[in-house]
């Protein structure tokens, strides 16, 4: 006992000095691996994500390392920090970086006003002399309705051009879900949720309030891991897990379905549609995952829109970025009379 003790000791004593040393080295990979990948899955598994850097601090949680960390963090422009957003501000972690963390909100409240700013005067033609507030505008926004039995595979949603259908994953999301709703509503347009089902018994009231607003709540897994990496009949548990807990906060039967970064195999494919769920993909990617400055997050859309001319556009409710950029986005669609399209499953059944 006394030996597996020391061997513990020992192995933390050496763990310290190098972890502290490494903290602007992981932070730097974290930012590299974000800006490097090509796709939400690839910076998830990097290994580099904020969640795997401070992990490692919470682990040795020292004083030492907290502030460490903290004097790095400090140290990164409005944008880079922006990365480590939602882990500044988990609750357990504002605790240990004290008035630290303070600062680091601050600092990032300050770059989401000057970049919404900055992107208020990109907006084309706006230049400099965009007005501080935008004349609010409504789109048209109309139904189209799924027929889920046969459990469809729905990609671009046979929308025209001229066609979009706003989409959020990932969600609810304790704050910015909300603001999302409140600039979709002003604007008179409905959109299609997929929930992760994790997030939805989280924050069970979110749910039923999206779909009151007139939006369809769709599932998206259970706690959004890649699916095909698991086993088969793991992976058909978090399915039906996901799809139930979105089912008992909406009190909605839901039938739609959207895999964790697209990713599925053919078996898993034919589970979904046998439960008679249809699938949605997307044909146009705001990478709003990566983009954490919302002028080029704007410019990505605006690309994607030239390129695909109408479908579904993929954006994640969790995202600060995307509640900064949607408004620009809006007023986009209004200049190229977009109409937006928001599908509903042919029966929504109320479950008790
Ligand atoms: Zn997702």
């Amino acid at each position: 006992m006394k030996l597996i003790r020391l061997a513990f000791f020992i192995s933390h004593l050496s763990l310290l000095p190098i972890a502290h040393a490494d903290v602007a080295s992981r932070i730097t990979e974290a930012l590299i691996a974000n800006t490097s990948a090509q796709s939400f899955l690839e910076w998830q598994q990097s290994g580099h994500t904020p969640n795997d850097i401070f992990r490692i601090t919470r682990q040795i949680d020292s004083a030492t390392g907290w502030t460490e960390l903290c004097t790095e963090l400090s140290k990164l422009s409005g944008e880079n920090l922006a990365l480590f957003e939602d882990e500044i501000n988990d609750r357990a972690t504002a605790r240990k970086l004290g008035a630290c963390h303070s600062r680091l909100v601050a600092k990032l409240t300050r770059y989401w006003a000057a970049s919404a700013g900055e992107l208020a005067a990109d907006e084309d033609g706006a230049g400099d002399d965009a007005p501080a507030q935008p004349a609010a505008i409504t789109l048209p926004s109309e139904e189209r309705v799924v027929d889920t039995s046969s459990g469809p595979v729905i990609s671009d949603g046979g929308l025209k051009a001229g066609e979009i259908a706003l989409t959020f994953d990932d969600g609810p999301h304790p704050t910015r879900t909300e603001r999302i709703l409140k600039i979709l509503k002003e604007a008179g347009v409905r959109a299609t949720f997929f929930e992760v089902g994790e997030m939805a018994k989280h924050y069970s009231t979110l749910p039923r309030i999206v779909l009151n607003d007139g939006h369809t709540v769709g599932s998206h897994s259970w706690n959004h891991p890649q699916l095909p990496q698991l086993d088969f009949a793991s992976a058909q548990k978090n399915i039906v897990k996901g799809h139930e807990a979105v089912i008992a906060a909406t009190g909605i039967e839901s039938s739609f379905f959207r895999f964790p970064y697209g990713a599925r195999n053919k078996a898993l494919q034919k589970f979904v549609s046998g439960l008679g769920m249809a699938t949605f993909f997307w044909n146009m990617d705001s990478s709003d995952w990566k983009l954490r400055n919302p002028a080029q997050l704007f410019q990505n859309v605006l690309q994607e829109l030239s390129n695909a001319k109408g479908g579904i556009i993929l954006f994640h409710d969790i995202q600060e970025q995307t509640v900064v950029v949607l408004p620009s986005v809006l007023r986009e669609l209004k200049k190229r009379n977009f109409k937006t399209i928001v599908f509903v499953p042919k029966a929504r059944t109320p479950r008790p």
